[in-house]
């Protein structure tokens, strides 16, 4: 059971998370595995905590780890009572410690990704500390683990990839007992440590991620996600007002969605679902009688139209157009080895005869990349781009579904359109500005 920023953002929501970890114990008449994040906004305030130790800012660091030390101390003492001053012992000393340490990057101002990830990592392991000590205060026989001594990553800081197989012996020796006791286990999401015991984190959002990975190694019967909306929804709601609930969904379409932009799981969070095939629901701590959005290899039933639409907003289009060869080839594996070689992902690509477009979302290497296409091709890049995904298995079985999201888009510029083999997603890229207006025409037209 993974529980979001907002679902533990105050002791109101840590009081419902302990009422609906109490109600699955009764249900299943076993002990859950629970995955916290950060208290809502607090990762947001390492982030910026980390870049005035990075500017020098010596001040601004304290003054935000000093609310930070405000904000976690009243919460903690608000949801215990007999534990109280153990878990304020330990939410002020790792509060010590992350200001010892920003102090450190401040005189130095040099924050690299290891550090960056020591400082973004003290959020969950706050949060689940608290969260594990307002348990043991409830009666709920618990346990607080250090997820940095059992989820083991690569040793690619701020983006880190599990090592599964260590990570699942570990799970197994050190997990699987406690929740064999009846124990209900308490983590961190989003934190991991290299095979050194460097501290590293999944990238943001990455608790969703946290839980699959332990439920994948537990082999456990469903994960579960809860959140602050009823599931997955037809769109994001913060673009379109209103969307419907998908009850259910395919890991396929769900992957795509987490891709392309539906923050609401994280995009490598089916990965380990998938592996071992295990359910994944979404579900609203606020609203736990719902059933949310259940996730698994099959999806729904058909019903001829789309699942759902995701975003990626600010996206950057490269265009290739190939000088000397024109499609010679060679042409497709010179290009894309050098966005490999800069480690940047490319998120669409389309072709033509003489000229590639392919979308990035991470532009810090982009300078390098336009240098050395420019070696073999001509090359320029549109920002202020985005991509719309629209997606659904019903893509392949009903053709007049294209033709349909492409004439709901009457009139608004597209710069690049794409569907795939797999024929489960539509993809346009249109500028950033058009978003709002061409997710509710699609909107729309589909739901
Ligand atoms: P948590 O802190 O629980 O991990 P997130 O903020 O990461 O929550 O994700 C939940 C948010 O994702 C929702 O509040 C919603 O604004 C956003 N969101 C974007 N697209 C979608 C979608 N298609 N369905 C549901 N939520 C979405
Ligand atoms: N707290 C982390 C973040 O804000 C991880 C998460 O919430 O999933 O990115
Ligand atoms: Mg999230």
């Amino acid at each position: 059971m993974k529980f979001g920023g907002t679902s533990v953002a105050d002791p109101d929501a840590i009081n419902r998370l302990i009422g609906i970890v109490r109600q699955q114990q009764a249900k299943t008449k076993s002990a859950p595995l629970v995955v916290v994040s950060a208290l809502s906004g607090v990762t947001d305030k390492l982030v910026a905590i980390a870049q005035f130790a990075e500017d020098g800012a010596t001040g601004k660091a304290a003054a935000e780890v000093a609310a930070l030390v405000e904000r976690h101390v009243a919460v903690a003492a608000a949801v215990t009572s007999k534990s109280r001053t153990t878990v304020l012992a330990d939410v002020r000393r790792e509060l010590e410690e992350l200001n010892g340490l920003v102090h450190a990057l401040a005189v130095l101002r040099e924050v690299s990704p290891r550090s960056r990830d020591a400082v973004h990592a003290v959020g969950e392991l706050v949060s689940s500390r608290i969260v594990a000590a307002a348990f043991a205060d409830h009666g709920i026989p618990s346990s607080w683990v250090d997820a940095r001594t059992v989820l083991v990553t690569d040793t690619e800081h701020n983006a880190a990839i599990p090592d599964m197989m260590e990570t699942g012996d570990r799970v197994r020796d050190r997990i699987a007992p406690l929740l064999a006791e009846g124990k209900v286990v308490v983590l961190g999401g989003f934190i991991g440590a290299t095979a050194n015991g460097v501290t590293s984190t999944l990238g943001r959002g990455g608790s969703d991620y946290s839980a699959a990975i332990f439920g994948a190694c537990l082999g456990v019967d469903e994960i579960q996600i809860w959140t602050d909306v009823d599931g997955m929804l037809t769109a994001d709601p913060r673009i379109v007002p209103q969307p419907r609930l998908v009850p259910q969904l395919s890991f396929a379409e769900a992957s795509e969605l987490a891709y392309f932009g539906a923050k609401v799981l994280h995009p490598s969070t089916i990965l380990p679902a998938v592996a071992k095939n295990i359910p994944v629901r979404i579900v609203n701590s606020r609203r736990p009688e719902n059933t949310g959005t259940l996730i698994t290899a099959d999806g729904r039933p058909a019903e001829g139209q789309l699942t759902a639409l995701a975003c990626k907003r600010d996206v950057t289009v490269v265009d290739i157009t190939s000088t000397r060869m024109l499609m010679a080839h060679g042409f497709l594996r010179r290009l894309f080895e050098v966005f490999e070689r800069f480690k940047t992902a490319v998120d669409v690509v389309t072709t033509s005869e003489v000229s590639v477009s392919v979308t990035i979302d991470d532009t810090r290497r982009l300078e390098a990349i336009l240098d050395n296409l420019h070696n073999f091709a001509e090359a320029s890049c549109e920002r202020e781009m985005a991509i719309i995904c629209a997606v659904g298995e019903n893509l392949r079985a009903d053709p007049t579904l294209f033709g349909r999201a492409v004439t709901s888009l009457d009139r608004i510029p597209l710069r690049l359109v794409s569907q795939a083999a797999s024929r489960r997603n539509i993809t346009f890229v249109l500028r950033d500005a058009d978003v709002p207006h061409a997710m509710m025409r699609l909107h729309e037209t589909f739901f």
